[in-house]
């Protein structure tokens, strides 16, 4: 097996097309039946389709994720709550009951609170960080436990051989958000991880310029993933496929860069008047961190009552004010008016998120550059 460096620009090396070096877009929804022989020596369903995701873009690419992840199987989505909601649903069903870490990214908070009740689907919120207080959450309905590698929004790493120990002793499928990590900073199946999922739309196509989705496990349980997403609709198109297999050539080489840039400014706000606290795995002393290669670019700080949150958003230049991250330039946002707006004011306190976080995804520029703008958008905050 190749080096993940050598994986992620390569793959499985398939055959080139025509000669061209990169794997070209297969703009096609639909291809001509083959004969079942033939489908067969080809090792393809012999409908293909899009929905099915069994065009060759996305096959490529699943077997691309698959070997960065160390799983057996692996599949694209049209985004990461279409993976993320592709297996929860199919592992469980009308009845179960599951635990999941809080907080987390609040869309999967939005999915379990308010969607999969409704499909008679019932959840305990559980503290991450207190692995003896899981067991005091199980029901005789409970059927699998979800936590993210490194939490949205506060970047807090927890016990991750813990949750497999416990997923193990109670046969609970576990289920982890790696997209914070990659599988450059972390690879959950090592750890025993059943399901590994991401958000693509982030580091993996690295260049905010996709929406996409990862699902990677077992052969078995991939499929069951698969198919539940195929009957929602929720496939990745053509496009998205090869800009998420272009992301993925320089992933190796994008991720130390966020890696150092997001530690040297946090390093640098800790210092700072006005900031109360920051959230940056490589400033905690979390004995987890050895799990981890790297930590990631994604950082969240708090401004101290005397700064306006809102002025410093609008005050940053070489940073831009919007969601999502994980892209090669630095973004900023504060999570209650974004990414956990849809939650109650109870819920973002249980979770959590003040007003006065910030969350940098701290992009791969110079670093004197970065600290040079938060420096004037932190002054101006509290002008
Ligand atoms: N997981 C995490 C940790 C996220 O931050 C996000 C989005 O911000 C998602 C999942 C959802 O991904 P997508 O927007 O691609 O559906």
């Amino acid at each position: 097996m190749p080096h993940p460096n050598t994986t992620a620009v390569h793959g499985t090396h398939p055959p080139l097309i025509d000669g061209a070096v990169v794997q070209p877009i297969f703009q096609a929804a639909t291809y001509a039946f083959l004969e079942p022989d033939d489908a067969a020596e080809r090792g393809v369903d012999p409908v293909r389709y899009t929905r099915y995701t069994n065009t060759p873009g996305q096959v490529e690419l699943g077997r691309k994720l698959a070997m960065l992840e160390g799983a057996e199987a692996a599949c694209v989505t049209a985004s990461g709550m279409a993976a993320i909601s592709a297996a929860l649903l199919s592992t469980l069903q009308a009845g179960d009951h599951m635990l999941i870490q809080n907080p987390v990214y609040g869309g999967t908070l939005d999915l379990v609170l308010n969607h999969l009740p409704r499909l008679g689907i019932k959840h305990t919120l559980i503290d991450g960080s207190d692995p003896a207080s899981w067991a005091g959450a199980l029901t005789r309905e409970t059927k699998l436990i979800h936590v993210e590698a490194i939490s949205n929004p506060l970047m807090q790493l927890i016990d991750l051989r813990a949750v497999t120990d416990f997923a193990k002793a109670n046969s609970l499928t576990s289920t982890i958000d790696a997209t914070f990590a990659t599988p450059m900073n972390l690879r959950p199946i090592e750890l025993g991880f059943d399901i590994v999922l991401h958000s693509a739309t982030k580091y993996l196509g690295g260049h905010s310029d996709l929406c996409a989705g990862v699902v990677a496990s077992t052969h078995e349980r991939t499929d069951a993933a698969m198919r539940t997403m195929v009957a929602f609709g929720g496939s990745l198109d053509a496009n998205s496929c090869f800009l998420l297999d272009r992301g993925l050539k320089t992933l190796h080489v994008r991720m130390p860069r966020h890696d150092e840039n997001a530690a040297a400014l946090a390093r640098w706000l800790a210092d700072q008047p006005g900031v109360a606290k920051v959230h940056h795995a490589s400033l905690s002393d979390s004995p987890h961190k050895a799990l981890f290669a790297g930590f990631g670019g994604m950082l969240g700080f708090e401004l101290d009552p005397s700064a306006d949150a809102g002025k410093f958003l609008r005050s940053v230049r070489l940073a831009t004010h919007a969601a999502s991250l994980g892209g090669v330039e630095t973004l900023v946002v504060s999570p209650s008016r974004s990414s956990h707006a849809k939650l109650t004011a109870e819920e973002r306190a249980a979770a959590g998120v003040s007003d006065g976080l910030i969350r940098v995804s701290v992009g791969i520029e110079q670093i004197d550059d970065l600290i040079a703008d938060f420096a004037q958008a932190i002054a101006l905050s509290r002008g």
